[in-house]
Formats: C-alpha cells, structure tokens, sequence
C-alpha cells in the first residue's frame, strides 16, 4: 500500500493507558482481590452436569429471565428490578451508556474504584472529581454539595470502597439519594465486596428513589473466571440499561452458572466468615509491624510502610513471591500498598515475608521484579 495514515482513536481514547494489574508468575497472588480457592465442589459438579443440556445452536434467553428471577429472590425483589451482565464492570458500563455520556457527568470521590472514570472516558461522559478524608471517608458536606451544586448525571459510591475498604454510611447514602431526587440523578453504590460488610444500601432501594446497587460473582462467589455481575434497581432504570446492552449479552453457560451458584449460598456464606476471620487475622498481624494500615470491611486492605518506600516493600514482596497491589502513585493514598485476603497460608507467607523487609536491615539488597507494577 503506497499511503497509509493509520486511524486515530477518537479523543478521550487515544490518550487513555486502559486498566491493568500486574499478572505475573509468584507463589502467593493478593493483588486482585480474588477468592483465593475455587467454588465449592458440589457447585463445580452441577455445573458439569447442568452444560450438558445447554443448547448451543440456539441464542440464549436475551432477559436471563430464569437467572434474574433467582436474583430477585435472593434480594426480595422482582425481577424487572434486577440487570446482569458480564461482570459488574458491564453493568457498571450500561448505566453509564445509557445515563452519562456527552454533556453529562458522573461524580466519583477518590481514591476509589478507577474504572468509573475510564468508563465515563469511554462513554465521553464528564468526571467530577470529590476527596475523602484522611482515613478515606466520604465527608458528608462534602458530598452533599457537590451533587446539589454540580447535578451529576451519575453519582458513584463504592461501598466498601476499593482501595480503601471504607464503607458508607447508610444515612449518607440516604442522604445523597434524596439530593438527586430533586434534579433527576441517579446514585450508584458498587457493593462488589459488599457480601464482605456489615452494611448495605439494597435496603433503600425502591421504585421511586434513584438508587442503584451493584454486585457482583467474581469476589465472594470465587467467580471471577466467569465474569458475572448484576445490579438492582427501579424497574425504569433496568429498561433502559436493557435498550443500551448487546444483544445475548449474557451466554447461555454463564445464565446457567449463575443459577446453580445461588444454590449454593450457605458454603459461600462459609468461605465470607472464614475470609472476615483471615482479614481481622490479616489486621492484627499488621497492628504489630511498622506499617499504618486502615481498618477494612472488603476482603483486603490498604497499608502504607511507615519505614521504608512503598515500591521498596512491593519490590522486595515480588523478591519472595508474593504480589499484592501497588498504589503507590495513586492520588491520596501515595505510598500505599493493597493486600488481598487469601488462604491462611498465603497470608502467613505475606505477613512473615512483610515482617522480614521491614524488621530486615535497610541495606537489603532488593532486586528488579521481571514486570512492572502498575
Ligand atoms: N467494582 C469494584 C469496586 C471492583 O473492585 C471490581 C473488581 N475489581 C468491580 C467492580 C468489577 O468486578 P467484576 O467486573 O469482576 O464484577
């Protein structure tokens, strides 16, 4: 071909970096907040069994009727009430195709989850941008006139919030719900680790209060292989992310697995108790090092190194094959770390191979990891 001026993405694209997480080859893996074992086998078993009935020549049931009926009733609601998608981060994607793009904004309070400002980008929706406190808080006034004075389109909570573990008062999340009631916003609370918490907004939710709460497969149901998500909300709100979705989003297989997963609750419940347990565990191990550390109600949690860089201490992690999340350029949360919850060994591993670099002499000679962090 003689000329070729290659295509540019349009703006907002072109310039962006796109989301990634180190995926490197280590022992011990606590940097993406996964499960750290495989679903329950009874659940791994009917699975197996239940594929062999799906049809392949025929498209799947375009609503998920059947999967999003077991949602409902595991929430108490109906079923018009619930969207599931590829992963929370596609629900996440649907309100904002469908509520944000130009000429519209969405708020996020940082440090928070990076996605929703790469979706708005994506979708060409505005970002406004809030703060929290120093223990990573929302601040209340803060907030409240943010969303009064700026009337964002789309207001994200994330709750407990990733990468802090912060939760939000349910008050407060009332509180921001009513304000964009006067002008026609819609609030969303990402519970992605909300089966990890103590509160929850899904009891707020109602037909005629702009709220949304999404959840998602990945975290607590040890799915993050099979990207499922959903989210609840008014029946008017679901319409609408269902006019902006593909269609078939959601593969018959996946529909089926979503099911067979809801049958299985109580061993999930288990493995919730017994990630809570590991995380106090997790905690009180760092209460003793030199770290400063925030209290969490995910199943992880951010620490900052109070003697040495926070990149040192990634470094010398990856150097004991252990990898967690490196935050430490991060807006507000500089020189922080974020550490997954996983088995009782992985984390013995993290906090002996934690207590060595920082009980260890500075001199320590740390080497290059073969990846880079992000
Ligand atoms: N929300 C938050 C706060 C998250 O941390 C994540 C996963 N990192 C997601 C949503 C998306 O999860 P998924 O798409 O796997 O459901």
């Amino acid at each position: 071909m003689s000329e070729f001026v290659r295509p540019v993405a349009r703006d907002g694209v072109a310039a962006m970096e796109g989301y990634h997480s180190a995926q490197m080859n280590v022992d011990v893996r606590l940097n993406t907040n996964e499960s750290p074992v495989s679903p329950p086998e009874a659940f791994r078993s009917a699975v197996v069994a239940a594929v062999a009935d799906v049809s392949w020549n025929r498209y799947p049931d375009r609503l998920a009727t059947a999967l999003r009926t077991a949602l409902a009733e595991a929430h108490g609601v109906i079923p018009t009430q619930v969207f599931a998608a590829n992963g929370s981060n596609e629900a996440l994607q649907s309100l904002q195709l469908a509520y944000g793009g130009p000429g519209r904004s969405a708020a996020v309070f940082e440090p928070t989850y990076a996605m929703y400002a790469q979706i708005a980008r994506t979708t060409g929706t505005g970002v406004l941008r809030g703060t929290r406190d120093d223990d990573h808080r929302l601040v209340a006034d803060e907030v409240l006139a943010l969303v009064a004075d700026e009337e964002p389109a789309l207001v994200f909570l994330c709750s407990p919030n990733n990468p802090t573990g912060t939760v939000d008062p349910v008050g407060l999340v009332a509180d921001v719900v009513d304000v964009a009631a006067r002008y026609g916003g819609l609030v969303v609370v990402d519970e992605a680790y909300g089966q990890f918490a103590s509160t929850s907004a899904v009891d707020l939710l109602a037909e005629d209060r702009p709220l949304v709460v999404s959840r998602t497969f990945s975290k607590t149901w040890a799915m993050a292989g099979a990207r499922l998500g959903y989210l609840l909300a008014p029946t008017w709100c679901v319409a609408e992310l269902n006019k902006v979705v593909l269609p078939y989003h959601l593969d018959a297989f996946k529909q089926v697995v979503g099911i067979l997963a809801l049958q299985h609750r109580a061993a999930m419940d288990d493995r919730v108790a017994q990630l809570v347990a590991e995380r106090n565990r997790v905690a009180a191990a760092l209460d003793v090092l030199p770290v400063t550390a925030w209290p969490s109600e995910a199943n992880f949690i951010l620490f900052r190194p109070d003697t040495r860089s926070g990149g040192d201490v990634w470094r010398a992690l990856v150097d004991r094959s252990v990898l967690v999340r490196d935050f430490t350029t991060m807006v507000g949360i500089e020189g922080c770390l974020r550490v997954t919850i996983g088995t009782t060994d992985e984390n013995d591993r993290f906090i002996e191979a934690l207590g060595q670099i920082l009980g260890g002499s500075l001199a320590e000679t740390l080497h290059e990891p073969d990846t880079e962090g992000d």
